[in-house]
């Protein structure tokens, strides 16, 4: 349907828009540098901060009482006209909705909308990563199967909100919200340093690239050493900030091979498979192997390092290069190939 809707579109007048928040202004900052119109539906809160940044600020801002109200038909018929191709993130997942994306949405989104479906569930995503031979940890089925440190999530990608772990069983209940027992992944915690690399499968090039790395800084779990003694119950995971890193060379391979799995493992289980940008977090633990414990289909907030692009992207190209950018670089070159609607559902 959306080849349709991209059949419609002006080819030469192509737009690129996202809603502010999480990544905007990498995303909007990289489609100008490879000459987009960029288009951003933001709240009125918001607006100020994203008309600030000369480099990074929309040719049009859509201002919207909520971000939901991307949905509504007037919104919709602006970007339409606008020729928009939106670009998904983190947050647009959360305060959109996955269902609402997958049902209502009429303006083309850049990707394979159907991995919403793979990433949103914790169930689904897993057993796309133990297909694609990514190791995972080891799940307890239930509570009672809890022998050792672990840690308990929510369905869905909460920015590290919601989780609680514990040295055993016995801890891990006094903390539990009771309410939502029925609600819980149980998963082994793992002990190790933690890499979060981010990917970028380009269907224009076939190949799957390492653009960056970055470790969380994750409230208060990570400063834990100057106040253990004060907290009582679970450390917070909550996400608020990203620090760059490279990983020892010898550990590239062991990356790479894994994220080429997962896209092969998409072609075979939701075809066209996954496009564009991804992010594994993966911890490193001392037998030096990585075990992944969540997958981001999709631009993640610790690309925001790199606006000028990172140790690993300059490999590949010899000038910037954020995921921001080259996600627009991957629809120039889809829109020069006559090939757009491969790269965009
Ligand atoms: P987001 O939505 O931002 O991806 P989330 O709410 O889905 O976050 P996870 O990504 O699963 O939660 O985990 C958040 C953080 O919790 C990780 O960055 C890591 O610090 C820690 N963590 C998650 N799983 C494990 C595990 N099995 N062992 C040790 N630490 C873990």
């Amino acid at each position: 349907m959306n080849s349709e809707v991209i059949a419609s579109y002006n080819q030469d007048k192509i737009a690129i828009a996202t809603i502010g928040s999480h990544s905007a202004l990498q995303i909007i900052h990289g489609a100008r540098q490879e000459g987009f119109r960029t288009v951003l539906v933001c709240t009125q809160a918001r607006a100020k901060l994203y008309s600030s940044f000369p480099l990074a600020s929309p040719d049009r801002l859509i201002v919207v009482e909520r971000f939901s109200d991307l949905l509504t038909d007037d919104v919709q018929e602006e970007l339409l006209a606008e020729n928009a191709i939106l670009i998904p993130h983190g947050s647009f997942v959360e305060y959109v909705g996955a269902q609402a994306i997958l049902d209502r949405l009429r303006v083309p989104v850049f990707g394979n909308k159907t991995v919403l479906n793979w990433e949103t569930d914790r169930r689904k995503q897993r057993e796309w990563l133990v297909s694609a031979g990514v190791p995972v940890p080891r799940n307890y089925p239930d509570l009672a199967a809890v022998d050792g440190p672990v840690i308990a999530k929510l369905s869905g990608a909460k920015g590290g909100a919601g989780l609680i772990s514990a040295a055993n069983r016995e801890e891990l209940q006094q903390n539990l919200d009771k309410a939502m027992i029925d609600q819980y992944t149980f998963q082994e915690y793992l002990i190790g340093t933690r890499y979060y690399p981010h990917y970028f499968y380009s269907k224009m090039r076939d190949r799957v690239e390492i653009l960056g790395i970055d470790r969380r800084d994750e409230t208060n779990i990570d400063e834990l050493y100057r106040y253990r003694e004060f907290i009582d119950g679970s450390p917070s995971y909550v996400v608020v900030g990203n620090r760059p890193l490279v990983v020892r060379e010898s550990l590239l391979p062991q990356l790479l091979s894994d994220a080429e799995g997962l896209v092969a493992s998409s072609q075979r289980l939701f075809p066209p498979g996954l496009i564009g940008p991804f992010c594994l977090e993966m911890v490193c633990q001392d037998n030096m192997k990585f075990v992944a414990v969540e997958l981001s289909a999709r631009i993640v907030a610790g690309t925001n390092l790199y606006p000028a692009g990172s140790p690993y992207s300059r490999y590949y190209f010899a000038g910037e290069m954020s995921t921001g950018r080259r996600i627009a670089l991957e629809i120039r070159e889809g829109l020069q190939q006559g090939r757009l609607t491969q790269i965009v559902s």
